[in-house]
């Protein structure tokens, strides 16, 4: 019999993963051209040449040894040193090697932290919407996930019901913009105010509270938007950083976590994360692809791409008649259902062949996520199937 834990995580398996499993199923009946899967943020762009590149030079020339090998569970340091100055470089910052965590994803990275940080019971708050397996991350150590309601106007925080939700229980608060799912960024006036409650919480109640900024989007921006670095704001923050969007390499499982020296209990948090990293399983993030995109850290994906994309869907929906916020960042539209249902609504998509996530994986119903970071072909034959959906709904 598997245990009680995890008879609970299988029941509230994920939505998105069964929505991709079903988006394979009805691309072997209908053909792959057909079905407009929008349900996995999985990246359409190819990875960089350069990376495909620095990974066959590494492979061919270094020693294998090296590059197959164990190594120390917080990763390679000449890895961690490039990209503690590259961060330097970008935002101004002053970390070293010292201050890098090497992760498998931001995933890993996540699972890390509040394994290092979590007693039974301590309190992590997320913002609604959220991507879904925050839930799951902070039931693995048995925390309790407390969940800040949607402001469905703008998806900017709403730091009201925020501050009256930390508790001297509150142990950590996790936030992630370029959000996943409705694409909006947080602006710098949310992050000061975010900090400033947060100063005040911790002095209020004399504890640490961390703030973990999950940022596998950061590089997705549009119209140079402009992504506050947090660590700059307030002092106990833990910044998570992914190369499965920015490179477009999910499955390689590559991140990191920087843990700025002034956070609280500095020495023994990053000690205990990289125990972490090794008692999860990882062991550390894979060898390869860490000397492979240390190579490669000034390239860029083409967002471009995804700009297309986005311009396109949000003006085809919006003229169907269709809400939503136009998102400054990730690849993900968030549009309001004209039911209440959403789950109704995506199913009644599916109808269509059009395959949406119900905002409720996300803590927000009322909405579905349309995850556009795929072919523009499909985006454009996607539209007079939209027409459909909209006219059934009479829009
Ligand atoms: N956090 C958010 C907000 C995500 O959207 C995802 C993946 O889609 C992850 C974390 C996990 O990313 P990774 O593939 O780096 O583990």
């Amino acid at each position: 019999m598997i245990s009680r834990r995890m008879q609970k995580m299988v029941a509230a398996n994920s939505v998105i993963r069964a929505m991709f499993e079903e988006g394979l199923k009805l691309a072997r009946e209908y053909g792959k051209e057909n079905v407009y899967d929008f349900s996995l943020g999985n990246p359409n762009v190819p990875a960089p040449e350069a990376l495909k590149k620095a990974a066959l030079k590494i492979l061919s020339e270094d020693d294998p040894v090296k590059v197959h090998g164990y190594m120390p569970n917080a990763g390679f340091p000449t890895v961690r040193e490039k990209i503690a100055l590259s961060i330097n470089k970008r935002f101004g910052t002053g970390f070293t090697s010292a201050n890098i965590l090497m992760t498998v994803g931001a995933a890993g990275g996540l699972n890390v932290a509040l394994k290092a940080l979590l007693n039974p019971g301590d309190e992590v708050i997320a913002f609604a919407p959220f991507f879904g397996e925050y839930r799951n991350y902070v039931a693995n150590f048995d925390g309790e996930l407390v969940v800040v309601p949607p402001n469905t106007e703008t998806f900017q925080p709403d730091l009201r019901s925020f501050k009256e939700l930390i508790h001297p229980q509150t142990k950590a608060v996790i936030v992630n913009s370029p959000n996943n799912p409705t694409g909006v960024v947080y602006s710098e006036e949310t992050v000061k105010r975010l900090a400033a409650i947060l100063d005040e919480k911790q002095k209020e109640f004399g504890t640490s509270i961390y703030l973990i900024s999950d940022e596998p989007y950061r590089e997705l921006v549009y119209e140079d938007a402009f992504v506050p670095y947090l660590t700059k704001y307030y002092r106990n923050t833990l910044v998570g950083y992914s190369y499965s969007k920015s490179l477009s390499i999910p499955g390689e499982r590559l991140g990191y976590v920087v843990v700025p020296g002034e956070v609280d209990d500095f020495e023994q948090l990053f000690q205990a994360m990289t125990v972490a990293n090794r008692i999860l399983g990882f062991v550390n993030a894979p060898s390869l692809m860490q000397l492979a995109v240390a190579e490669c850290l000034e390239e860029k994906t083409d967002i471009a791409y995804y700009a297309r994309n986005r311009e396109t869907l949000y003006t085809g929906l919006t003229k169907l008649g269709f809400k939503l916020v136009k998102p400054e960042g990730a690849f993900y539209l968030f549009m309001k259902t004209p039911v209440e249902d959403d789950s109704a609504f995506a199913q009644a998509a599916k109808k269509f062949n059009i395959l949406l996530v119900p905002g409720s994986a996300f803590a927000c119903p009322g909405f579905v996520r349309i995850a556009y970071c795929v072919s523009y072909e499909t985006i454009v034959n996607s539209l007079p199937k939209f027409a459909e959906l909209s006219k059934q709904y009479g829009l």
